[in-house]
């Protein structure tokens, strides 16, 4: 990271990360040597070809897995070393997830996965967040859902239940790994919608793993990732200007 105070200026980064899995006989190194900031107040958008490391770039930066080498920080705390149960707690408090399996919990209700990040924290929604969840789920279009266990859903509103459950605690940082990879193109604007307004309205940041270069253009910055490496960045582009750099990439690789 190379601002001079990058406690105030990131949510999230890394710094110099190697993460390999595998063995020393057969080692896969997905980050080699990634040092990157997510910035407050921002949505930024990874993308990559697949392989590229993107998901071990979001799990390492959420503290869900660890790094081979390099630092982590979550806020201004440096969670490289830092054990579960503190990560689970600092997690709790400021993160939210919507993850590629969506991770939905199968005995909770919709309205019960939404509200789970309340559960875990120990506490109750103030009347404005009661409001708010209600219009998450409206806009989402799952008011007709709410009592509906996650198997009687459809895959596109599992993941709308996962990104209200993101949303609805308004945490400083939400983390979205291909939040829109099973949703008609209507739903996907929805969601990329509530996500724009997450940072510009209530003042969160994002950080949404996609492979949509349309998806991609709500961000107001864009990392790209080749082989577990930052290759370029880009700052409020067009469909147009990620897809023709992204088919660039893959002529390239
Ligand atoms: P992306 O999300 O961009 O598709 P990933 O971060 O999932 O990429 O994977 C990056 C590389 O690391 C790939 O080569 C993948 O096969 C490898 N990889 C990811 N997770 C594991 C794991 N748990 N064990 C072994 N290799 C893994
Ligand atoms: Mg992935």
């Amino acid at each position: 990271m190379n601002n001079t105070d990058p406690r105030e200026a990131f949510v999230a980064g890394v710094a110099h990360v190697r993460k390999q899995y595998g063995d020393a006989t057969n080692p896969v190194t997905a980050l080699d040597n990634v040092s990157i900031g997510i910035r407050r107040r921002e949505f930024t958008a990874i993308m990559g070809p697949s392989g590229s490391g993107k998901s071990t770039l979001m799990h390492v930066m959420a503290g869900l897995d660890s790094v081979t080498s390099g630092r982590v920080w979550l806020g201004d705390v440096d969670i490289t070393a830092l054990g579960d149960d503190a990560l689970t707690q600092l997690r709790r408090r400021h993160v939210g997830f919507v993850f590629q399996s969506f991770n939905l919990v199968p005995t909770l209700d919709v309205r019960g996965n939404i509200m789970l990040p309340f559960e875990l924290e120990g506490r109750s929604p103030s009347g404005d967040e009661r409001r708010w969840v209600d219009h998450l789920i409206s806009s989402l279009g799952l008011a007709g859902r709410v009592d509906h266990r996650p198997h009687q859903l459809s895959g596109g509103q599992q993941q709308r239940v996962a990104v209200a459950r993101a949303l609805g605690s308004r945490p400083q940082l939400i983390f979205a790994d291909e939040p829109t990879g099973n949703l008609d193109s209507r739903s996907g604007r929805e969601v990329l919608s509530l996500l724009a307004a997450a940072t510009r309205e209530y003042g969160q940041s994002i950080a949404m793993v996609t492979h949509d270069p349309v998806a991609a253009s709500y961000a107001d910055r864009i990392l790209f990732l080749a082989d577990g490496r930052l290759v370029n960045e880009m700052h409020r582009a067009t469909p147009e200007q990620i897809a023709s750099y992204m088919l660039g990439m893959e002529q390239v690789a």
